[in-house]
């Protein structure tokens, strides 16, 4: 496409999966450096729907944390968004992402991009069977959570890469908002004007 100059057959093409209540800058630090170490042509951030491991959590408006993705991801010319999980009736699976994605571009290679905690869960995934003929699994570090165990059987299946240690949470960044502390520097200057402007996690 446009950036590369790759052909459609040959894209490389990275999958950022995320419930983003909101997005930071550790996502987008885990986003850049996967893409700059797979040498990625894209990278799509897929705001979740109903996220199947948040199923008893209060989530924001799915269209606010789409916006905040978009505004967050906007500069960057190899990032991209998209509505597939949103758009997507009931919880989202990551299986039904990654078909999504697949369809769109049947002839890219998928680059599925998870935090070490968040690729722990993935045998209990939907049909994570299936998922290894669709997407590559890249599983980057993130403070507070050990890498895979020695041994574990993922090993076969997911690449790990070392990322600038970002010690970052959404959860910590909604708790400072509720606080009335400064979320500055930790998510992009427009994610913080619209948390502002909307009064989310008040
Ligand atoms: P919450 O605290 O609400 O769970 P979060 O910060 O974990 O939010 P998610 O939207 O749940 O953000 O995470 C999306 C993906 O980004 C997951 O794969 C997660 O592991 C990864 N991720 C989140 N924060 C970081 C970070 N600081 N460094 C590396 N990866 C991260
Ligand atoms: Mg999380």
């Amino acid at each position: 496409r446009k950036h590369s100059g790759r052909a459609a057959e040959h894209q490389r093409i990275g999958i950022m999966g995320g419930t983003f209540d909101p997005i930071h800058n550790g996502h987008l630090v885990a986003a850049s450096e996967v893409a700059w170490v797979y040498d990625l042509d894209e990278v799509i951030f897929v705001p979740t729907g109903r996220p199947v491991f948040k199923l008893k959590q209060k989530v924001s408006n799915e269209e606010d944390r789409y916006l905040m993705t978009v505004i967050a991801t906007a500069s960057n010319p190899r990032f991209t968004v998209s509505r597939v999980d949103i758009d997507r009736p009931g919880v989202t699976y990551t299986i039904d992402t990654l078909r999504d994605i697949h369809d769109q571009y049947p002839a890219a290679e998928l680059f599925f991009i998870t935090g070490a905690d968040a690729v722990a869960e993935i045998l209990r995934w939907k049909d994570a069977d299936r998922m290894w003929d669709l997407a590559h699994f890249v599983a980057v570090t993130r403070p507070g959570y050990s890498q895979l165990p020695d041994g574990d059987r993922l090993h076969h299946k997911v690449d790990t890469l070392e990322i600038p240690a970002l010690a970052i949470s959404s959860t910590d960044v909604r708790r400072r908002s509720a606080n009335g502390e400064p979320v500055w520097y930790l998510v992009p200057d427009g994610v913080v004007q619209y948390i502002n402007k909307h009064g989310l996690y008040r």
